[in-house]
């Protein structure tokens, strides 16, 4: 029985420490291809990238194109084959970050990702989740290494948008539940070995921490100061989750999300992390764990203002065979829901993508729960 650990070389978090890039790259090469969208290169990308040239680092720089796909990945390899860049490096979400890993794979360079959101997984992992063009999920990408340097500014996250804070706490929210299944069935971590203790150890911090702090985090952010509360969330989000996943293995919730990019519609405008949510619960309905648990975890959800019934995924109109659809893409060969300790079928998860919503509608009447109720604990933007 072999265990294994990864990790990324280096890990950074703090507040403006993004004007010290320069002092963490230069270790790394000294021609980088920067990839950012528009938005990212307006927000962040154009002073990083100064930082760098400051610093004697000189800087290719390229707009990322929305979608981490093949051929988003060719199009940046090549430009980067072109210049020669000896260090590859993102700035921006999970998408941003999951191509460059695959660009910097393809040139043989070492990869730096600077998250501006703590909205993902993606910063730490050895591996990338590649879509079509069209945004539906096709396979992961497994490397050799994970990335040499991830760079985190708390104050970039800081001014970042509410919903991908809270997308972070949601997918991050799923490691634990997930990375407990896969022990509980002795199955396999990401990288196809047993999970270490150390593993396990991480994604049962994540979740800790999330219950702890993830509401003065969402305060914080709203009013866009960096507090204890929200660096401790931005290290659940993007170390822990990231580890706590990689190295404790994925299990129902991540695959029932890859499930529901199978279908065209208003879902596709939820985020990866609100679309966890919902696969997450639907894990705990099909785990059947004590009662107070599922509890637990659909008051928080609701406290967070996470998609918890078919209304609010955009499926409360959806057909027997759509979700059926759901069922087979997430249980088809090959995915993270076959790590779990029992057997789930596309009929299972159809079931219990039901039962989460009745389960709440049954909670939100027992507890007297009302969006006004909601709006009491957690003043929405
Ligand atoms: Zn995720």
């Amino acid at each position: 029985m072999e265990k294994v650990f990864v990790s990324p070389s280096r890990y950074v978090q703090g507040k403006d420490v993004f004007k010290k890039a320069d002092q963490y790259v230069k270790k790394l090469g000294d021609l980088a291809l920067v990839v950012a969208d528009e938005t990212v290169w307006k927000a962040a990308a154009e002073a990083f990238s100064a930082q760098l040239k400051k610093g004697g680092i000189e800087v290719v720089k390229e707009v990322f194109q929305g979608e981490c796909s093949i051929n988003e990945i060719n199009r940046l390899t090549e430009s980067g084959k072109a210049k020669k860049v000896n260090v590859v490096i993102g700035l921006g979400g999970g998408k941003t970050l999951d191509t460059v890993k695959a660009v910097a794979d393809h040139l043989d360079t070492p990869v730096v990702c600077a998250p501006t959101v703590a909205s993902a997984d993606a910063p730490t992992a050895g591996l990338s989740v590649i879509y079509t063009d069209d945004g539906a999920f096709e396979s992961y990408l497994f490397y050799d290494k994970n990335p040499e340097l991830v760079i985190v500014d708390t104050r970039i996250i800081a001014e970042s948008p509410h919903r991908m804070l809270v997308s972070g706490i949601s997918d991050a929210l799923a490691t634990w539940i997930e990375a407990r299944a896969v022990a509980e069935g002795h199955n396999n971590t990401m990288s196809g070995k047993q999970p270490t203790l150390a593993g396990k150890a991480i994604a049962e911090t994540c979740e800790k921490v999330l219950f702890d702090y993830a509401l003065p985090a969402i305060e914080a952010n709203q009013k866009k100061i960096v507090t204890p509360a929200l660096e401790a969330i931005v290290e659940a989000n993007t170390l822990l989750s990231g580890l706590g996943f990689e190295d404790g293995g994925l299990g129902a919730a991540h695959a029932i999300h890859n499930g529901f990019t199978a279908l065209t519609g208003d879902i596709h405008h939820l985020t990866h992390g609100e679309k966890v949510a919902y696969g997450a619960l639907t894990q705990l309905v099909l785990e059947n764990k004590p009662f107070d648990e599922l509890e637990r975890y659909i008051g928080f959800y609701l406290k967070l203002g996470l998609p918890t019934s078919l209304k609010e995924i955009h499926l409360e109109k959806a057909t027997d065979e759509e979700l059926y659809k759901v069922g087979e893409k997430a249980t088809a060969p090959g995915e993270t829901i076959h790590q779990m300790p029992f057997a789930i079928t596309a009929d299972d998860v159809v079931q219990a993508i039901k039962g989460v919503d009745a389960y709440v509608k049954d909670y939100k009447s027992r507890h007297g729960w009302s969006v006004e109720s909601k709006k009491e604990l957690l003043a929405m933007d």
